[in-house]
């Protein structure tokens, strides 16, 4: 696969388009056009973009303030650290819109004798899904700020950013949305049954948006370690904060 999709060009501009052995959805970097390396067919279905509102010094500005604020952290952890790294890259992700059912019986174990229950519980979501294999990303603490979607437009993307291709095709994300699901519906019917005897889980599509998201991932170095932020671009909250022992 990788020696056929080596030679794919952008089906709208006809630039060569970059890609890695892995990923299976590219987007051109000349001219924004998404391409399903496999296939080479033109991508099919929504893709967005958030927007990044920080430039390097603003997201400095940003982790300094992360630094000084809050509990647990040094008191000379602004003044003393230094900042080794401090990227923008965008990274994909699918959000899967759907509402997912699942039905249920168990065992109610907390009286005597045991009664048998059956319960539903239905919710509506907007699942995320990381588009990528080997990214550590805390995609359960991320809250996607979608109300500052926009369709996907190259000319937004920053010169120096990087932009991940997907690596997750439709239905794989699809599939792992699933999974995801159910498993926190097994943890919710935990609260109302002891014992799960029998679940069927059944999942509406909505709608399933492919979207692009800035992230800053960020080094800093404090008295000889290193540690790592990863801050949503959008709104500047820190999503994970590595923050230094206090006895060092
Ligand atoms: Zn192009």
């Amino acid at each position: 696969m990788s020696v056929v999709a080596k030679e794919i060009r952008c089906s709208h501009c006809n630039a060569p388009v970059e890609f890695k052995s892995g990923e299976i959805v590219t987007t051109c970097k000349y001219c924004g056009f998404t391409t399903v390396i496999q296939t080479g067919q033109a991508f099919n279905f929504d893709h967005s973009l958030i927007l990044n509102n920080y430039n390097t010094a603003q997201m400095e500005n940003c982790i300094h303030a992360w630094m000084s604020n809050g509990f647990m952290k040094p008191n000379d952890l602004s003044k003393k650290s230094k900042i080794i790294e401090n990227n923008l890259v965008y990274l994909p992700f699918w959000i899967v819109s759907a509402v997912v059912t699942t039905k249920y019986t168990g065992i109610f174990e907390r009286i005597s004798p045991p009664i048998t229950k059956d319960g539903l519980i239905e919710k509506e979501y907007n699942w995320l899904i990381l588009a990528r294999n080997a990214t550590v990303f805390p995609t359960r603490e991320y809250r996607v700020p979608l109300t500052g979607k926009i369709p996907y437009d190259f000319r937004k993307i920053e010169g120096s950013a990087k932009v991940l291709n997907s690596e997750i095709g439709k239905d794989e994300a699809l599939d792992v949305a699933k999974q995801q699901i159910e498993n926190h519906h097994r943890f919710l019917l935990q609260q109302n049954v002891d014992r799960v005897v029998d679940m069927s889980t059944e999942l509406e599509l909505k709608q399933m948006v492919y979207l692009h998201a800035p992230l800053w991932f960020v080094k800093y170095q404090y008295k000889n370690n290193m540690y790592q932020l990863i801050i949503d671009g959008s709104t500047g909250t820190v999503l994970k904060g590595d923050i230094p022992s206090m006895r060092l």
